[in-house]
């Protein structure tokens, strides 16, 4: 039997053929290699970087799908289905949505693979695959190493992707790991998490936890393990983490460089209507974290969801402004989207406030890093525009070298200096490459 696993892409901009040069190993599909038996062929196709070989036999597609992938998942999922291939649909969007999804798959998966993956395998065998499977949310990976092999010459940016957790206490509300792990936090063995660090050759780790600082307990006998391996690794926390003198010692002792951090806004009105408790308790607008972080040489991608109720056209670019002040190694201006299944995305939808029929992945107008729906203070054009405004300005060259000049984080180490140039120049080529990109190859207009 082959298995053939696939990554789709977003789309690509109207005339020109796409390739994501800050394209990242997709590790569920390397985890998914790694529960399927070792009798089936498996195979992996980027879309982000490779054509994909539809005339290649294979007895079953597993595609992968993000809210954001969709429409693309969609066309490939045709493409085999064409050809009689059955096509299976796993991740957030089959999950959130899985009745749109049923509609352009034999198969929906519902959940995390590890508890039910086998079965889906022994059904295809035998040509009898269910609609649905449903796996529960649990610890990732017990007694399963992913499988890396598979992303060979693929040219992905030389960071080792992989997870100590799933899930976060907190309830933001527009975050959807908060409705998928109905606010548990599931930890992977420390033993394990250690094997699949030494069974990969790269010193850079990319924990891609939703919040590996959800339970600081746990984080810190990571950290603790992690001091002899003498590697750099970086994760996603929240900022209440800087409020743990021991924790962020550990953390810097274990070789964390820093992380990607939701700031979300910088008002505090708006702080409070995202329900982002872990940035609420000293709201001095970020001064007092901001200052632990840097007394510990991290490097902070901020990461801002501007179009709050209490947000204006002058508040996103004052969020620009302490972006530059503070010179984080990166920052995301995104746009808040109403994801699937969110609380932001039902309350949107009682107040009648979304555009493109509340299906923006679909529709053949959006495109990426539209607003999908009507803000409070600002037309929906505006939020766009000021938002494309502060990206391109945050990422100008002269931007780049003031944040770069930052002695304390950015300059502190070798280390430091190599990941910002390492890493910053690519995924500010994205922010410029992405802006706009129709979403999906065909049916644009
Ligand atoms: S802290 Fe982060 S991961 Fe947790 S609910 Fe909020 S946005 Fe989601």
């Amino acid at each position: 039997m082959r298995l053939t696993l696939i990554k789709p892409t977003i789309g690509r901009p109207t005339h020109s053929l796409y390739v994501d040069e800050a394209r990242m190993e997709p590790l569920n599909l390397g985890v998914l290699a790694a529960l399927t038996p070792p009798d089936v062929d498996v195979v992996m196709y980027d879309d982000r970087c490779e054509p994909i070989p539809y005339h290649q036999p294979t007895d079953l597609v597993a595609i992968t799908v993000e809210t954001y992938t969709a429409r693309r998942s969609y066309e490939i999922a045709a493409e085999y289905r064409r050809r009689g291939v059955p096509v299976i649909m796993g991740g957030f969007q089959p999950t959130f949505v899985p009745d749109e999804c049923a509609e352009h798959a034999d198969s929906v998966f519902i959940g995390d693979a590890e508890t039910v993956w086998a079965s889906v395998i022994d059904d295809a065998r035998r040509g009898a695959l269910k609609p649905v499977y449903r796996g529960e949310p649990g610890r990732p990976q017990t007694g399963v190493l992913t499988r890396r092999d598979i992303f060979e010459g693929k040219g992905y940016l030389p960071v080792s992707l992989m997870q100590f957790t799933r899930g976060c206490r907190f309830v933001c509300d527009f975050c959807a790991v908060t409705r998928y792990f109905d606010r548990k936090h599931h930890i992977r063995a420390i033993d394990e998490t250690l094997a699949e660090i030494e069974n990969q050759k790269r010193k850079l780790v990319f924990f891609v936890d939703d919040n590996i600082a959800s339970n600081r307990q746990a984080l810190k006998e990571l950290c603790r393990a992690l001091i002899p391996l003498r590697i750099n690794w970086v994760s996603q926390a929240s900022l209440d983490v800087t409020a743990d003198a021991e924790l962020m010692k550990l953390m810097v002792d274990s070789g964390c460089l820093g992380h990607i951090m939701g700031f979300e806004s910088i008002t505090r009105d708006s702080v409070r209507e995202a329900r982002k408790a872990p940035n609420m308790p000293r709201f001095d607008q970020y001064a007092t974290q901001i200052a632990i972080l840097r007394e510990h040489g991290l490097q902070t991608w901020a990461a801002f969801t501007l179009g709050y109720d209490h947000d204006t056209v002058d508040s996103v670019r004052a969020t620009l402004e302490f972006a530059l002040k503070h010179r984080f190694t990166f920052a995301a201006f995104n746009i808040l989207m109403p994801y699937p299944n969110t609380p932001l995305y039902d309350r949107l939808t009682r107040e009648g406030r979304h555009l493109y029929d509340g299906k923006w992945w679909l529709h053949p107008e959006y495109r990426f890093n539209d607003c999908a729906f009507v803000p409070a203070r600002m037309t929906p054009d505006q939020l766009t525009d000021v938002c494309y405004e502060a990206r391109r300005e945050f990422n100008r060259i002269p931007s780049m070298l003031w944040r770069f000049s930052d002695l304390k984080t950015n300059m502190r180490t070798l280390t430091r200096m190599r990941a910002f140039w390492q890493f910053t120049p690519v995924f500010r080529r994205e922010v410029f490459k992405k802006h706009g990109m129709v979403f999906g190859h065909f049916g644009h207009r």
